[in-house]
């Protein structure tokens, strides 16, 4: 058996971070670290050799042995200076060695190493991976790899090792400490010359990439940078054959630019201002990112109608026809209209027609419209489609534009041109979609503007429709003034009250106050199943609605003051007979009663006043929201307690101070309700008012409010199908409120037989359709209890009692 003798030696160590040192190499090495800094000064002073191993992570401060890759590299140091706590030594790698101890750590790593001999088996196939290794490298340092040129002309001289070689061209590849490590760590030369060789395959792969790309974006660049030079060139000679003068056509876009304004009509201001735009645009550099500005306001500029008019022939009775033609109902409405026409015939006559330019730019204009239309109602009461109509008659065009939830005076007046995506406001964009300079304009929701720290849309509003103002409308984006007096306005809304009151002044108000049942049969018989029917393509089936599936889908579908809903229904009823046609079955000619469950599901409503019986408590007012009249039910509860009063119900303020003056007059009069004295100091009075999602307000709840609260004290019911409206003030009198003719529909459309309003709306009767007067038990009151008195299963409630009796609630407790 041969015993290996093994030869240990030990020699100062120093931890290097982040590199590797290779024999037959040079490196240069810095060491700041007080254990380093001592042992390369111990070694430098003695034999100069000293042991180099590589930190497996380099954030350790101060390494022990398990931190150390245990195979590194014998060298010695030839050069060495030291600065300020730091040394810089030159070293060149010798060997491959092991680490097998640490002998101490103080003050420097001193270590027990075994040198490893190197393999010099030279074999034909070394001798080929080298040279092929060699040559890569050349290859590489010709793509651009950076190394010292001395070292690189020894290695590719084919002077050099193998071993030599491999180690050399290890150290410069462009790889990983981890990897670098690997490399030294394979002690087999043909592995790793092999290794080598794919390290190196891949660098050149990348360096070749990077050449291609880095040499297509020079391409790119010189081709950008000759043709901006191309131009200039070609400019300066059309400028040195007088070719670029005023009135430029050199370019094909500008040319149509030049004859874009001159077709526009522009006002001369106008005119002007974007041939400046067009003169800033030639001369701008294509790569300009300003160029997508102006060209996009030079198209808003040239595509506003400056001079385009419909004709303005306005025939009253032509206008009466469509109208007619167009609606059911509405006669008030349709009046109003007509009269408004009537005007505006008048006037157009004094007016030129179709181009009212002065020679000076100025414009000569008739008087224009004193007032703006303004419809309000609920929705679905055909608003927008009389606007339609009313265009219509009037041939001009008809542009819609919804305000609601405006609260950025931008929206109306539009942004100025420094921002970014800057466009004009709403009235300019109308304009330019209605593509003429009078069209009818519909202002929708002009109740939803709002107010903040934006600015007031509703002052740049005022600006729009003010015939005194408006001739020179200011838009930011826009910059120059549009004339906006042949414009016919008309603004619709849900709720006049909403409407800021500037604007409102402004306007001359017509009201939609929602259809009875017999007004939405007729409109639903004669427009909406037509029209549903010619949508959907049946008309040639001639498919019918029978009177009384009609009338159910009115009542049991729907709960609106409007038709929209109506109108849905009967859209879903004619796409399920499209379908049924579509499938090749046979559809019935008639869509009888019996089918309405069948296309619509089950009955969405019930009526609201058969189901419910006389009760205790509980009262029937008459509101209006947004959405039209609506009848409310108001529930009073009582409870022992301290005269505590707790409203719920999303009631307003007004609401909450009609039910304390309900409760105050009932204590003033308690001995005419047979209550007793101090009753309000022993209960506690809960109001209620249902469907709490809707904020509920205004004074008109008063007679409601207190109606319950009187049965709710005295414990006599409130007859279940009498409705009633109207303020009361502490003193029992009923003061006169508004919307009654909403109220009233809505009161008819739940089913009330009896409704009790104040004396003084005695007048709004004559607004009242036919149909619901004849159906409606109408009482007109001036005190609180003549109200009671119809209103209450019993009146007078009692004789007047002696002092101190007992009120018949069960919760007053006896004192
Ligand atoms: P609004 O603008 O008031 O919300 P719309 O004008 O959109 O209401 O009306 C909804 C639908 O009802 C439209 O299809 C409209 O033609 C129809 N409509 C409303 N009122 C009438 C009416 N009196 N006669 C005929 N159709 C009507």
């Amino acid at each position: 058996m041969v015993e290996v003798i093994k030869a240990y030696r030990q020699i100062p160590l120093v931890a290097i971070r982040g590199s590797v040192v290779f024999p037959h190499t040079d490196a240069v090495l810095s060491f700041g670290r007080k254990k380093s800094v001592a042992a390369v000064n111990s070694a430098f002073q003695e034999d100069r050799v000293i042991g180099i191993f590589t930190q497996k992570d380099s954030r350790i401060p101060d390494p022990g042995i398990e931190d150390l890759y245990k195979i590194g590299t014998i060298a010695t140091i030839s050069q060495m200076m030291s600065t300020e706590g730091e040394i810089h030594a030159v070293v060149k790698g010798q060997a491959r060695i092991k680490l097998i101890d640490l002998i101490s750590t103080e003050p420097y790593l001193i270590a027990k190493i075994e040198e490893i001999p190197s393999k010099k088996d030279e074999t034909s196939e070394i001798e080929a991976t080298a040279n092929k290794v060699s040559e890569l490298f050349k290859k590489s340092i010709n793509l651009g790899k950076q190394a010292e040129i001395m070292a690189v002309m020894r290695l590719v001289s084919g002077k050099v090792e193998p071993e030599e070689l491999a180690d050399q061209v290890a150290s410069l590849l462009d790889i990983k400490t981890k990897k670098k490590q690997e490399l030294l760590e394979t002690l087999s030369l043909k592995e790793r010359l092999l290794n080598i060789l794919d390290h190196l395959s891949h660098e050149v792969n990348v360096l070749e990439l990077e050449k291609t790309i880095s040499s297509k974006t020079q391409k790119r660049f010189e081709d950008q940078m000759r043709k901006a030079m191309l131009r200039e060139k070609k400019k300066t000679i059309e400028e040195e054959l007088g070719e670029i003068e005023e009135g430029d056509l050199s370019s094909e876009e500008t040319g149509e630019y030049r004859k874009k304004i001159k077709e526009a009509g522009m006002p001369k201001e106008v005119r002007e201002k974007a041939e400046k735009e067009l003169k800033r645009l030639i001369q701008l550099s294509p790569h300009n990112p300003e160029g997508g500005y102006i060209r996009n306001y030079l198209d808003w500029l040239c595509d506003m109608p400056w001079n385009k008019f419909s004709p303005n022939d306005v025939s009253i009775s032509n206008a009466a026809k469509i109208l007619e033609n167009d609606h059911f109902g509405l006669n008030k409405a349709k009046e109003r209209i007509l009269e408004y026409l009537a005007v505006m015939q008048i006037k157009s006559k004094d007016k030129p027609k179709k181009n009212n330019k002065k020679e000076d730019g100025k414009y000569k204009n008739g008087e224009n419209q004193p007032t703006i239309l303004c419809f309000i109602g609920p929705p679905g009461v055909g608003k927008t489609s009389i606007g339609k109509s009313i265009a219509r008659s009037l041939g001009r065009e008809f542009v819609r534009v919804s305000l609601g939830g405006i609260r950025d005076e931008a929206e109306i007046r539009g942004h100025r041109r420094t921002y970014v995506g800057a466009l004009p406001g709403r009235i300019i964009q109308g304009i330019k979609n209605a593509g003429t300079k009078n069209p009818v304009f519909m202002l929708d929701e002009i109740d939803k503007i709002g107010i903040d720290f934006r600015g007031d849309p509703s002052s740049a509003l005022l600006e729009a429709l003010d015939p005194e103002q408006n001739r020179e409308f200011s838009d930011h984006y826009l910059e120059v003034a549009y004339d906006l007096s042949d414009v016919m306005f008309i603004a619709t809304g849900n709720v006049l009250e909403k409407i800021p009151h500037a604007l409102r002044d402004r306007m001359e108000v017509i009201k939609f106050a929602g259809y009875t049942q017999d007004e939405k049969f007729n409109i639903a018989k004669r427009f909406l199943w037509p029209k549903q029917v010619r949508l959907h393509g049946l008309d040639k089936k001639k498919i019918d609605l029978s009177k009384q599936a009609l009338n159910e889908i009115i009542n049991r579908y729907t709960r609106e003051a409007g038709v929209r809903d109506l109108e849905r229904n009967l859209a879903t009823i004619c796409r399920k007979i499209a379908r049924i046609v579509a499938e090749g079955k046979k559809v019935p000619a008639t869509v009888k009663l019996k089918d309405i469950a069948k296309f619509l599901g089950p009955q969405k409503f019930t009526s609201q006043i058969a189901e419910k019986k006389d009760e205790v408590g509980m009262s029937t007012g008459l509101a209006v929201t947004a959405a039209g009249g609506e009848i409310l039910f108001i529930e009073v509860a009582l409870m022992p307690g301290k005269g505590k009063l707790t409203l719920t119900g999303k009631l307003g303020s007004v609401m909450q101070e009609s039910a304390k003056a309900a409760f105050t007059w009932a204590k003033a009069h308690y001995r005419e309700l047979g209550l007793n004295e101090e009753f309000g100091s022993k209960l506690d009075v809960h109001i209620h008012v249902p469907e709490g999602a809707v904020p509920k307000d205004g004074p008109s709840a008063g007679t409601a409010i207190a109606t319950a609260l009187v049965s709710a004290l005295t414990q006599v019911p409130v007859k279940r199908d009498v409705g009633m409206t109207g303020e009361v003030t502490l003193r029992g009198r009923v003061l006169e409120i508004g919307g009654v003719k909403e109220k009233v529909i809505a009161g008819h459309r739940a089913g009330l037989k009896t409704i009790i309003l104040p004396k003084d709306n005695k007048k709004d009767m004559e607004d009242i359709p036919e149909k619901v007067q004849k159906d409606i038990k109408f009482i007109f009151a001036n005190e609180l209890s003549e109200v009671l008195k119809l209103a209450l299963t019993k009146w007078p409630l009692i004789k007047p009692r002696k002092k101190k009796q007992l009120p018949h609630t069960p919760y007053i407790a006896v004192s």
